[in-house]
């Protein structure tokens, strides 16, 4: 079982270990050239398209599809075994091997059998087992597991492969990965011709013809079902198509997702043993390839998830590991670390959850940044932030998490600790900051001090109505949001309002687990837009509007009457036409626009804020992809004040290769984090939300429409 307080020291470990972060910068930074360049060559969103749909039809027929799958392949020759739970996988395997008398086994890269332990197993029992798949071959000499799960050794550097092939095979072994593939082979060969019995897992099974299918770029699944005169195929119950057809749609979205390539060197469709009917039509069975073909399916606790609408898109997974390549805490940690203890990153803890159990997972789900990276990159959608965030629910918040949750929800009471708070910061602040604090989630950083100011909207207009949703940051810390949010908006006509019995957007007790305190602190803010019945809801801040978008509908199907209501203040401005006709500056400024990760991966919006700025005289500089975290995330960064750093620094290389000192972002949470830790930078760098740099030109001239 792993506890929090050991995957944090572990966490702490990783982020320290520079080969770890040499050989998690080089596979990201890899994996997104090659998949941004074949990305404008093929139909990706057609490709998700379809691959979401066959995973919605499959995955609700799958006792059906195993049935007709079973019954084709037995025609075909082959032998079906159901296994429900690893023991009865491995006991079956066992079977197997002790009737056929074998002794080396050769296996190609197969995740399921990681779950089933099956090496550890059959090594007890005295078998030989080799890895063929370069990167489990590597992991294996190294006593290691997989940290990815379609690049077992991304972990590793190629320095340190080198260093331990030299080490196993006793000479001198060159850190080039072109030698070192060239050793594989050499290495390998001798145990294909000479295994007993071929074990690989299945990418997916087709039942209509009861075909496996088996993608490899290596070469060595090829060789490890068809050399060795039995093949062992094992197969776990989601990886069920019924067409042929669909099985190919899948199998190009799942290449190119996991590698970037349109199509990996080696497709396999294995339908039963091996065959001839070349001497007067008569079959025989087994010539080159495997006399005997063994078909294990085991389920081990998904088609009980597939009977749960809270968690059967777990089972869309194709297993391509692209998520953890996008995965801003992957890259800083590693599967080893952020993950269950077989599958790696934010979807491993879901499937750790779906093979083992809730309990050992929800733990793990604290080192989500919730910054749906994953989400917007994930080939079949599969929500996997929000299932994690589900996962927590599920287990319920700690004692310290439901009172900070409770403080959230709980308006007077967070409004008086606010108060309390900007009265003794006194004694610690300057010009707007506090001085250092001894708490960990401070470290380098400058905090904002808290701001507390009463803003009413001023002018009464006669022009559509509009609800401004603050938020719990810009509330408390940055008035001169509202400030300008209401400004723009009188000037453009508007008749704004503020209710005072809004409530925080419910987030921070999401991501502690409070669900009961998230239905609460809905019905709230429902009830105030109730009442008030604006025209429109805007929001500065994407989280927020995600939760009044997308969370509340969820938890209270009613207010989903809102949803086409609320708008992003940036998005609002720009998509209904408000900014302005005419350049107002001729000479723009550079300014460095921040990304929120919620702006671009959950309510989409990319053009906007440039559009905006453009129009308002600024110059604004992306950086270059794949853009940042900038590692604030909400509780994320209390919970893991470490990781939180890591991905600051990150974010600090990119803005200190721009040269540029003017900031601008959509999300006070971000702006929080951006003005704390440039803050210890110099006085130079300017950080602004992007209503106030909206307002500051926009009041200036006469816009009143
Ligand atoms: S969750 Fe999606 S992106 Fe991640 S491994 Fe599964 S299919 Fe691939
Ligand atoms: S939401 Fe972000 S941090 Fe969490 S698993 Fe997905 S990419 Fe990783």
């Amino acid at each position: 079982m792993f506890s929090r307080s050991k995957q944090k020291k572990k966490a702490r470990k990783a982020l320290k270990d520079s080969n770890l972060q040499k050989a998690l910068e080089r596979a990201s930074s890899h994996h997104f050239e090659k998949f941004d360049k074949t990305k404008k060559q093929i139909p990706w969103d057609e490709y998700k398209e379809k691959a979401i749909a066959i995973r919605e039809d499959c995955i609700k027929r799958l006792p059906e599809l195993i049935q007709r799958f079973s019954d084709e392949a037995k025609k075909a020759g082959a032998n079906i075994y159901q296994a429900s739970t690893p023991t009865e996988a491995l006991t079956l395997i066992e079977k197997i091997l002790n009737d056929k008398k074998a002794k080396l086994i050769v296996k190609s890269k197969s995740m399921v059998s990681e779950e089933i332990r099956l090496n550890s197993f059959l090594e007890k029992k005295g078998y030989k087992v080799v890895e063929t798949d370069l990167g489990e071959w590597i992991v294996q000499l190294a006593k290691e597991r997989p940290s990815h799960m379609t690049a077992p050794a991304l972990h590793k550097t190629k320095e340190e492969v080198a260093e331990l092939l030299s080490r196993h095979l006793q000479k001198n072994v060159p850190s080039d990965p072109k030698e070192i593939a060239k050793l594989a082979r050499e290495e390998l060969k001798k145990f294909f011709i000479e295994a007993d019995i071929g074990i690989s897992g299945a990418n997916l099974a087709v039942a209509e013809s009861g075909t496996l299918v088996i993608v490899s770029n290596e070469g060595n699944a090829r060789l490890v079902t068809s050399l060795p005169p039995i093949h062992i195929a094992i197969i776990t119950t989601e990886k069920f198509v019924e067409t042929l057809e669909q099985a190919t749609t899948l199998i190009k979205t799942l290449i190119f997702a996991s590698s970037g390539n349109k199509l990996t060197a080696y497709v396999s469709f294995i339908t039963g043993p091996s065959r001839t009917t070349d001497i007067e039509k008569e079959l025989v069975i087994g010539v080159h390839g495997p006399q005997e073909v063994h078909i294990i399916i085991l389920d081990n606790g998904r088609l009980e998830i597939s009977r749960d609408k809270n968690l059967d898109k777990i089972l869309y997974c194709l297993k391509c590991g692209g998520c953890m390549l996008v995965c801003p805490v992957f890259q800083a940690l590693g599967g080893h670390v952020y993950g269950g203890p077989v599958y790696s990153g934010g979807i491993g803890i879901l499937l750790t959850a779906m093979t083992r159990s809730i309990k050992e997972s929800a733990h793990l789900v604290d080192f989500c940044a919730d910054c749906k990276k994953c989400e917007e990159f994930c080939p079949v959608g599969i929500p996997t932030g929000e299932l994690l965030l589900y996962l927590k629910s599920k287990k319920g918040p700690k004692l310290w998490e439901k009172t900070l949750s409770n403080l959230f929800r709980n308006k007077s009471l967070s409004e008086t600790g606010a108060r309390l708070i900007s009265i003794l910061q006194k004694f610690w602040q300057k010009d707007g900051y506090l001085k250092k604090l001894p708490f960990s989630w401070a470290k380098g950083k400058s905090l904002p001090a808290f701001n507390i100011k009463k803003t009413k909207p001023t002018e009464e207009n006669k022009g559509a109505k509009i609800f401004f949703f603050e938020g719990c940051l810009a509330k408390f810390f940055f008035p001169e949001i509202r400030e300008s949010v209401f400004s723009s908006l009188s000037h453009l006509g508007f008749d704004v309002v503020y209710p005072s019995d809004q409530v925080c957007c419910g987030a921070p007790s999401l991501h502690l687990g409070h669900k009961k305190d998230v239905q609460k602190i809905a019905l709230k803010n429902i009830k105030s837009f109730e009442r008030e019945d604006p025209d429109f809801i805007l929001t500065i801040c994407p989280t927020g509007n995600s939760m009044l978008k997308k969370t509340y509908p969820n938890l209270v199907p009613e207010s989903s009457c809102w949803s086409e209501r609320i708008f992003d203040f940036t998005e609002f401005i720009v998509k209904k036409g408000y900014l302005p006709k005419t350049e107002i500056s001729t000479k723009k400024k550079d300014i460095f626009y921040h990304y929120p990760c919620h702006y671009l991966n959950d309510l989409k919006l990319r053009e906007e804020p440039k559009k905006l700025l453009s129009a308002v005289g600024f110059n604004p500089k992306e950086e270059d992809e794949p853009f940042t975290c900038c590692g604030f995330c909400g509780v994320f960064s209390l919970k893991n004040p470490e990781v939180s750093a890591h991905l600051w620094k990150k974010k600090s290389q990119k803005i200190s290769k721009s040269n540029l000192s003017l900031f601008a972002t959509d999300c006070p949470g971000c702006l929080f984090q951006l003005r704390a830790n440039l803050k210890n930078e110099g006085d130079s760098f300017k950080v602004f939300h992007t209503a106030e740099l909206f307002a500051k030109k926009v009041t200036q001239i006469n816009f009143k429409t």
